[in-house]
């Protein structure tokens, strides 16, 4: 069966999962006596495109109007690509990105979609693909008959290095952009980083996350105590920083920052995907929640069921 991965890249760099989707894809095409495509929409991006080595061959669509992520532009280079190309099964990341284009193709092409994908498995001309849903409490399978449709795959799902071929370059061949792709409506203003001055969670060997389950910013304190005595630092749940508990800085998950700590200590974090997407490569995750059955638990080398505010003295205490 033939693959076509769709890339993700900022600032001239592919995303840890377009290597965890060219994996998948290589493992697929091989099985299936297909062919492994990756596509990679941008400008100036051509040599990036040739380092792709996992591909047997790269498409490259060169636009100006495609160097930053702009949904209308992409969705209509790869909706023609696509119809052009024929039949295949596309992987696209289920990222802030990929999860407006996987749809928006979904619907253009009348293809079908199966989202929140963890796996993806083929059968004869069978696509099954294992879905996460409801914040990791259930699975679920679902087909795709003749194998022509969209999976869009949660990051993490897969490991980076198979993906990640050095020292081998893939053919490119470049594509045209569709007539009309100047007229769009969405233009791209520009990208707002995070904020600088405060600690970068991603240099950090220790990190302690706190989730909702730490109820107050008032007891933020006693965490961050612990944080410094561990010589680590404190980062967070979404949650909390919609709050406003901690700067933005410190969130750890799909929409805050990916890191790969030594030691991660999950105080009150149930676990949803959006906060596993950003911390599941820490080499020890340790999880401190109440409920036996949060779904941090499933990713957790060491876990405790007990009280967070009985767990941080006592720690602190053994520390000191
Ligand atoms: P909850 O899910 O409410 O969990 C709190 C946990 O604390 C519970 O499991 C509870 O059992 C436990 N607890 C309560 N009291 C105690 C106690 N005293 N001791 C021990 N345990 C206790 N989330 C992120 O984190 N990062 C992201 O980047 C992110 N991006 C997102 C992007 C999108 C598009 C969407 C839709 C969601 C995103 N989310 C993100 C939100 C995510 O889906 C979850 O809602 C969020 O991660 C939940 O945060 P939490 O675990 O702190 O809270």
């Amino acid at each position: 069966m033939d693959i076509l991965v769709v890339t993700e890249h900022m600032k001239g760099e592919f995303a840890d999962v377009t290597y965890e989707l060219l994996g998948k894809g290589r493992e697929l095409a091989e099985k299936t006596g297909g062919t492994l495509t990756a596509v990679v929409l941008g400008s100036g991006m051509a040599e990036a495109s040739e380092s792709l080595g996992a591909a047997d061959k790269v498409l490259y669509a060169d636009h100006a109007l495609l160097a930053d992520f702009n949904p209308e532009t992409h969705v209509q280079v790869l909706d023609n690509l696509i119809s052009n190309r024929g039949p295949c099964l596309a992987l696209i990341a289920n990222t802030s990105m990929g999860m407006d284009l996987a749809a928006a193709l979904s619907a253009r092409r009348d293809l079908p979609l199966v989202a929140y994908a963890v796996d993806v498995a083929i059968e004869g001309t069978e696509v099954i693909a294992t879905s996460q849903l409801y914040g990791g409490k259930i699975y679920a399978e679902s087909v795709i008959s003749g194998g022509a449709g969209i999976v869009s795959v949660l990051a993490g799902s897969f490991p980076v290095d198979t993906g990640r071929v050095d020292g081998s370059s893939s053919a490119v061949e470049r594509v045209d952009v569709p007539a009309g792709i100047e007229d769009v409506q969405i233009r791209f203003a520009g990208l707002i980083e995070p904020e600088g001055g405060d600690v970068d969670i991603t240099q950090y060997d220790v990190l302690i996350g706190v989730g909702r389950g730490i109820q107050s910013d008032e007891n933020l304190a006693q965490v961050e105590g612990l944080a410094a005595a561990l010589g680590g630092a404190v980062c967070a749940s979404r949650p909390i920083v919609d709050n406003k508990w901690l700067p933005k800085t410190r969130q750890v998950g799909k929409s805050g920052l990916k890191v790969k700590p030594k030691v991660y200590i999950a105080l009150g974090i149930s676990g949803a995907p959006e906060h596993m997407e950003g911390m599941k490569d820490a080499e020890l995750i340790i999880a401190v929640n109440t409920d036996e059955t949060a779904p941090i638990f499933e990713h957790a080398h060491y876990g405790s069921t007990e009280d967070l505010f009985d767990v941080v003295p006592a720690l602190a205490q053994k520390l000191q």
